[in-house]
């Protein structure tokens, strides 16, 4: 069942997703070289709290951590560590917040240093994608409408979309109906309306879309060894179009 929010739900929700946007903001400032994926895991649980605000990962289903940190070939759910990164990474930082009964959650992809042009193009090609998404998250359109356009502009820009791994419902809970695919048919799925809020969040492979999960239990990686980059946003469906709750 997919959980309408009222208006005074939706504006509860601002106070999480904005946690959510200004921590990982402060993240992505202290992405450098030499720096370890527990020390943006830190300063993501340092800043969380001083915003009263719970880490909304850390516990999920037993995961160790507060910050999910994928790099290069690793997709998403990459579990922080103390290996610095190196200049030449991407990295993709996913954070969730829970403040007042409800949850924010969004992800960006990000240069380590300077970057290859492949690199650099799949995290501008991703970024795209989910504004993609976010234009076709209006009232009358149907779920699938959202799927269809990130796979179509993806896969013209000679990239693949993750299959394995899909968008959600967010709310009270981190993760509602309905699941949102990043591929398919357009015109299929439930109509999209208002006081939908929805984690729409593309995942783009390099090379093929195959994906692994390592032995850690949560790290995906991409089975050929590609690079994939991922961004996400918490979006509410309004009466006047989509509106991206997880800005600063
Ligand atoms: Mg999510």
């Amino acid at each position: 069942m997919i959980v309408l929010k009222s208006l005074k739900e939706i504006a509860r929700m601002r106070a999480p997703c904005s946690i959510v946007a200004e921590v990982l903001a402060l993240v992505v400032e202290a992405v450098e070289p030499g720096v370890t994926t527990l020390e943006l895991n830190a300063i993501a649980e340092r800043e969380v709290a001083k915003r009263k605000a719970k880490p909304a990962f850390r516990g999920y289903s037993g995961f160790p951590c507060s910050l999910c940190c994928s790099l290069n070939e690793q997709v998403v759910h990459g579990i922080p560590n103390s290996t610095p990164l190196k200049d030449g990474d991407i990295i993709s930082l996913d954070f969730g917040a829970y403040y007042d009964g409800f949850f924010g959650d969004a992800a960006v992809t990000v240069p380590v240093g300077s970057i290859s042009a492949t690199a650099s193009n799949l995290i501008k090609v991703t970024e795209r994608s989910l504004y993609i998404a976010i234009d076709k998250a209006i009232n009358g359109n149907r779920l699938s409408d959202i799927s269809n356009s990130v796979q179509f502009f993806v896969e013209s820009n000679g990239y693949s979309v993750v299959r394995d791994f899909v968008g959600h419902g967010i709310g009270r809970n981190l993760h509602e109906q309905p699941q949102i695919p990043n591929y398919g048919d357009a015109n299929k799925g439930p109509k999209l309306k208002q006081g939908m809020v929805l984690a729409l969040e593309p995942m783009v492979n390099e090379k093929s879309y195959e994906v692994k999960v390592l032995a850690d239990g949560w790290t995906a990686v991409t089975v050929d060894g590609g690079l994939s980059a991922h961004f996400e946003h918490t979006v509410a469906i309004t009466e006047n179009g989509p509106e991206i709750l997880t800005l600063i």
